[in-house]
């Protein structure tokens, strides 16, 4: 038996992704790198394409590799890492357009592969991928043949952080006068509002149904098996370490999935699974195969509990563990079988 059923619902990703283009005031790619945010890149980028979307992002040329193989020849497949050693027969082959993101990608490039497709991607104060204004002088003679101009927001989560308008106001500065299509908002810059539309939008986690698209649709179910249930007395401890002991009489479940699935160890003592309308709260450690829980309120031996549900996001589980939801989809085990509607 897999350690899990993932539902998959395609019909709310491809939703979350006409929403998302229905706000945008130009086109909206979409983002699969990490296999699809965990849910599988097939696919996602393959439901992702028949809701509309004709470009999409990745990491790395491998990823994009893969993703030319699901999508056909025609949509733009564009890698965030740019043009690094060993990518050039995979960005030729696969017919990738890499970001570029330094003036030695852009000169590694040009000798590589002339006259291949390529992006910019520009600083505006994250400080990690892309040209710095320093650069910019030199390499903005290589914009008017770009197919795309881009740079990323480090807070757009946060709408009131000024950090949004300040990389806004680099990006303009660095782009205005340039013909080349512009892209500068994932998610949250899409929710930020128009002016940080410009040609292209690339949002990733909201089509995944995650913050900070807390309008959403739910995309996945996550069903855990329990293998057995026992009846532990006062005073008895559970799971590794002995860091939960019994108060009183407890039904304990051991379901089929632990920290190897990704429910990470953070979630030791912290997350609740849900039977049905019934809270069940994690018991002890969480293990690399398995997860202890406290069935005694439920009304008849459960079969199997819900981590990601109804009643618990991707958010909400995150949040119990101390992290993201982005973390919480990308750490979704192999082992999970898989079932799609
Ligand atoms: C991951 C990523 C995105 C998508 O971000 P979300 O927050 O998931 O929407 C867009 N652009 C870049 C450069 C990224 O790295």
């Amino acid at each position: 038996m897999a350690s899990g059923t993932l539902h998959i619902d395609r019909a709310a990703l491809a939703a979350n992704y006409m929403t998302l283009a229905a706000r945008s005031t130009g086109a909206t790619a979409a983002v699969v790198k990490a296999d699809g945010y965990g849910l599988g890149v097939e696919l996602a980028a393959q439901t992702l394409a028949k809701a509309g979307a004709q470009q999409f992002f990745v990491a790395t040329a491998e990823e994009g590799v893969t993703l030319r193989a699901a999508l056909g020849p025609s949509p733009e497949i564009n890698i965030f890492s740019g043009h690094m050693d060993g990518d050039t027969a995979h960005l030729k082959d696969a017919a990738l357009t890499p970001m570029l993101n330094s003036p030695e990608q852009i000169v590694h490039h040009q000798a590589a592969l002339p006259g291949h497709a390529y992006g910019l991607q520009l600083d505006t104060g994250m400080s990690r991928l892309g040209l710095q204004p320093a650069d910019w002088p030199e390499a903005r003679a290589h914009a008017a043949a770009a197919t795309l101009l881009m740079s990323h927001l480090a807070c757009a989560d946060d709408p009131s952080h000024p950090q949004n308008a300040s990389q806004l106001a680099a990006f303009r500065d660095m782009t205005d006068g340039l013909a080349t299509p512009k892209s500068l908002a994932a998610t949250g810059g899409t929710l930020l509002g128009r002016d940080y539309h410009f040609d292209l939008t690339r949002p990733g986690i909201g089509l995944y149904g995650g913050s900070p698209f807390t309008q959403a649709r739910p995309v996945i179910r996550l069903s855990l098996p329990v293998i057995q249930i026992r009846e532990i007395a006062p005073g008895s401890t559970v799971g590794y370490s002995a860091t939960y002991i019994a108060k009183t009489p407890r039904k304990i479940a051991t379901l089929s999935a632990g920290y190897a699935d990704g429910l990470i160890r953070a979630l030791s003592g912290k997350a609740t699974l849900w039977h049905g309308d019934t809270p069940c709260p994690l018991a002890g450690r969480v293990s690399m195969d398995l997860l202890t829980v406290d069935v005694t309120d439920c009304t008849e031996p459960p079969e199997a509990l819900d981590i990601i549900g109804p009643h618990q996001s991707i958010d909400q589980l995150a949040e119990a563990a101390g992290t993201i939801g982005y973390e919480i989809l990308t750490s979704l085990g192999a082992r999970y079988r898989r079932e799609v509607q």
